[in-house]
Formats: structure tokens, sequence, C-alpha cells
């Protein structure tokens, strides 16, 4: 069942089947490919410790590049990007001129701002440079195409649980070439990097949600696009103060993000769940965390302005009458916590 999945996979993503490197997620997928790439470019040449990773990557990347940082000797250069959270190029062009390159990993779509990056250039970059690409495509598969073939991409990280498949598990799509030291030894499981007995029942559900995702998306992207549309524009129009972020045009289908001036994206969020809206304030998987975000703070947004952000997400039963009701609510919400942020301000302040 596990070399069905493989295949079935393989077929839907146009990949080899032994390019399929089962995992237990998006996390474990970033790891590997960031630190199994790392130490095994150290072990061919220890002058190759130089890691190149966009500064508004998920902490799945951003940390174990900070822990090879900290723990390892690497040499790290946060590649900048624009306002609109896009990587610049030139910057990827500099850095992969200086010696030394291990590595260079930047996510195909931002996880908040839903920026999706020019991959196909920056892969290509790579490959002139010889170094390998790794991207985290988590957000984007299944919202937006994805070409694994593209020249220069040596290793892609999927996740079960964003496609509707199971949770705990995924995988890195790496090139038969690529070399990689496993972060677990044991039985030799997966081209003998990703040791450990697989958990079969979850891969046979991925699998599924794989094929799935890539037919269902042909079907769907029109209408989610023009549903995040309408979602843009009506809160834009309502809401004074409301920002969108993240690149206009380039950005994923079901994601709209916006920042609030004057108000704590807790209260909106609070406000909203009470009316049986359900958004989120910046990235999901560390929401409770109370820092401003790191993406936006790297696109240049003031850290006032970072902690009155949300993430509206869309999904295939998302509908306009869904829309309607967010524009409904949503003005009256905006104008209470901004009231409550300025109590508060005033509170903190003594005035
Ligand atoms: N990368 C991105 C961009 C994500 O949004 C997430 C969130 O889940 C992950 C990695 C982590 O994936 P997983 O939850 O499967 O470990």
């Amino acid at each position: 069942m596990v070399e069905e999945s493989r295949e079935s996979i393989a077929a839907s993503l146009d990949v080899r089947p032994s390019e399929v490197i089962f995992t237990s997620g998006g996390t474990e997928a970033d790891n590997l490919a960031i630190k199994g790439i790392f130490w095994a470019r150290q072990s061919l040449d220890s002058n190759l410790n130089r890691v190149l990773a966009s500064a508004i990557e998920h902490h799945a990347v951003l940390d174990p590049v900070e822990w090879l940082e900290r723990h390892e000797g690497a040499d790290v250069k946060w590649l900048d990007v624009d306002a609109w959270g896009r990587v610049d190029l030139a910057v990827v062009r500099q850095a992969l001129a200086t010696p030394g390159v291990a590595l260079c990993s930047v996510m195909w779509a931002n996880n908040e701002v839903g920026t999706i990056q020019d991959v196909a250039t920056i892969a290509g970059l790579c490959a002139d440079a010889g170094v390998p690409f790794h991207t985290d495509a988590v957000q984007a598969f299944g919202q937006i195409p994805l070409d694994l073939n593209l020249p220069g991409l040596a290793a892609v990280s999927l996740s079960g649980h964003k496609i509707g498949g199971p949770m705990g598990v995924g995988a890195l799509i790496a090139r038969r070439d690529l070399q990689m030291t496993p972060l677990a030894h044991g039985g030799g499981q997966e081209r003998e990097v990703r040791s450990g007995t697989l958990d079969v029942p979850a891969i046979a559900g991925f699998a599924e949600a794989v094929r799935l995702g890539v037919i269902e998306r042909e079907k769907h992207a029109a209408a989610l696009e023009t549903l995040r549309n309408s979602l843009i524009a009506r809160v834009t129009e309502l809401v004074p103060g409301a920002t969108l972020s993240g690149d206009p045009t380039d950005r994923l289908p079901n994601n709209a993000h916006f920042t609030f001036a004057g108000c704590e994206g807790d209260a909106l969020l609070m406000l909203l769940d009470a009316a049986g809206i359900h958004v989120s304030t910046g990235s999901a998987c560390t929401s409770g965390v109370p820092e401003p975000s790191h993406v936006l703070l790297a696109m240049g947004v003031s850290e006032a302005t970072a902690r009155g952000s949300l993430r509206f997400s869309l999904g295939r039963t998302s509908t306009q009458s869904d829309i309607d009701r967010l524009a409904e609510v949503l003005p009256a919400v905006v104008e209470r916590a901004g009231r409550a942020g300025v109590l508060s301000l005033a509170r903190s302040t003594g005035s």
C-alpha cells in the first residue's frame, strides 16, 4: 500500500516514485531538507557553511536554520523581502555569488500573507550557482499549479493536513541525486534518509488527498479567487484603516490578510469568533505566541501595526454568503476593537 501510494503521489505530481520521501509532515520535511542538505554538503567540503533563507519562512524552516547557526557554525544570510513579501532577486543573486553556499531555501507561498514567490527564477539562479534549492510548498500545494520539475529545484516540502489529508504525514520530494544526511538513523527506510516504520494508513490517506488535491484545485481555483477578491474588495471598502498585506495579485487564491490600524489582532479575533467567524492572527501554526509576526516585520510593517493583523482563509466550502456575513459584522467589530485598543493604551500610559 505504501508503494502504491508513492506511485500515485508521483503520478499526481509528475515526479518519480523514488523521489517521494514520506515524513511525519511539513515540519519534518523542512528539517530534513535544511539540516540534511547542510550536513551532506559539509561532509563534502567543510567550507560549504553558508545558508540562504528568506526572512519570512515558516518556523519549520526558520528554526532549523537558526539552530544550524547556533550549533553547527552555519553562516546565515536572511534574504530580504519587499513591502509585498516578495524575495528580492537582486539579493538572491548577490548572496549566491558569495563563496561557500551550502543551500538556499525560499518558501513557494507564504502562510501568513499569501505572497507567491518567483520560485522558477530563484531555482534557476541556484542551478547556475550549483547550489541545492529547497522550497516549502506546504501552503502552495493544492492552491496553485506547481511544477516540481523546474530546473534547479532539489527538494520540496509537502504536508497532508493542508490539503484535506490526515495530520502527521507529509513528504519531501527530493531529486535522486540530492545528498542528505539523515536526521534519524535506523532501519534505512526512505532511501536511507528517514528510518522508521511508516504510518501506512496516514500515507494511504495522504496519497488520496494529493490525487484529489490536484484534480479539485483545477475545478475550484477560479471560484475561490473570485470569492477572495470579493472579500478583499468588501473589507477594504467597508473598514477604514484596513490595509491588504502581501502581493495584491501574486497571492494564494484562498488567502486574504489585512492589518487594521489601531486594533489588536487578538481582540478582533475574539469578537469575530463570538460572531461565528473564525479567522487567525498571522500564522495559525504559531498563534498563541504574543509576538508580532516576523513576516510583517520583515515586510517593513511597524510593530504596532503588525499587532493588528488578521488572516482570512477560504476553503472549498466557503460561499458568497459567508463573505456577506463578514461584511455585515466586521465594521462594528473593528470599531469596538479600536476603542478597546485606545482604552488599553490610555491605561498603560496613564493618560
Ligand atoms: N510550512 C508551512 C508554510 C506551514 O504553513 C506549516 C504549517 O502547518 C508547516 C510548514 C508545518 O507543517 P506540519 O504542520 O505538517 O508539520
